[in-house]
């Protein structure tokens, strides 16, 4: 009822504040995958928090919390700096993926400073922005999205690509898209749940990969799990992939054994 989600709410909001100060944070890293060679081009961060008496709690559950509080700026910015911060260790270890991806909420790339945020971010953490990814959602583009692509102008013009996260599920007009400045599109992964046996999910994703390369996005397979997954991705010439399949999001540690395996490729 109304009461309860109330109370969930300021419960998880000022467990989240707290974990905040009590360094409850930490990322894992989930790579993406050039189709056809398996060399990892990127990796994904994801937001984890241990809470100790809630436990782990999901991204799913907490994330829109933090955005509705506006706490999410505040965590958004801790993401920034240390997805950047193990970026640049990563490349000084010489085993850095291509580009380090980070999700950003509409509220954060709403914030009237985000891009001096940014910039100074790269300049604190030594991390050259052509090393790093942002992904944003089509929520982000719902209150102005004239303003959300000069914004993303900017940040391309610094050398840090850009990719439309979870497409298909949102609302933003074909319209937009054509006019937003943006390097890839991350095909959902509920169209990618049904293949191969869905055909409504085989037509969705084959038109979403034609029309990218119609505009000259690259497209991206999220949750990717099955080997006929995979093949159909490979056969509609779509770029590349990510899911459990070939890895789920890891802790650091285990993903630079990964690292370099695709090294020695
Ligand atoms: P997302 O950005 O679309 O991330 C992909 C989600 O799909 C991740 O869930 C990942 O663990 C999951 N996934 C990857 N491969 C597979 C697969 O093969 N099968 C299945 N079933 N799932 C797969 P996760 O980590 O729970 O994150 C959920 C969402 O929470 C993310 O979706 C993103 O929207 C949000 N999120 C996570 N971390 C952050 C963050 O640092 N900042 C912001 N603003 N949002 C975040
Ligand atoms: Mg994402
Ligand atoms: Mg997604």
């Amino acid at each position: 009822g109304l009461t309860s989600d109330a109370h969930e709410f300021l419960t998880l909001n000022s467990a989240l504040r707290a974990g905040l100060e009590a360094n409850q944070f930490s990322l894992h890293y989930q790579p993406r995958v050039e189709l056809g060679t398996g060399i990892i081009l990127s990796v994904e961060a994801l937001i984890r928090w241990q809470h100790p008496e809630l436990g782990f709690v999901s991204p799913g559950r907490f994330i829109p919390v933090a955005e509705a509080s506006g706490l999410i700026e505040r965590i958004g910015l801790w993401v920034l700096r240390e997805g950047c911060r193990q970026q640049r260790a990563w490349m000084d270890a010489g085993i850095a993926p291509g580009r380090m991806a980070i999700n950003l909420s509409a509220r954060q790339l709403a914030q009237p400073g985000f891009i001096d945020i940014l910039q100074r971010v790269l300049e604190e953490t030594g991390l050259p922005p052509d090393r790093l990814e942002l992904e944003i959602t089509e929520g982000a583009l719902l209150e102005d999205p004239q303003a959300v692509a000069e914004k993303l102008k900017i940040v391309r013009g610094m050398g840090i690509t850009v990719a439309l996260d979870d497409f298909g599920t949102g609302f933003s007009s074909l319209s937009y898209l054509k006019r937003l400045p943006l390097d890839s599109l991350k095909i959902d992964q509920s169209f990618v749940r049904g293949i191969p046996n869905d055909t409504n999910d085989i037509a969705i994703t084959r038109s979403i990969i034609a029309m990218a390369g119609n505009l000259k996005l690259k497209t991206v397979v999220e949750g990717v799990e099955t080997d006929d997954q995979l093949a159909f991705a490979i056969a509609e010439g779509c770029g590349e992939f990510q899911g459990y399949l070939f890895s789920k999001p890891l802790p650091p540690v285990q993903l630079e054994a990964l690292l370099r395996q695709s090294r020695a490729r």
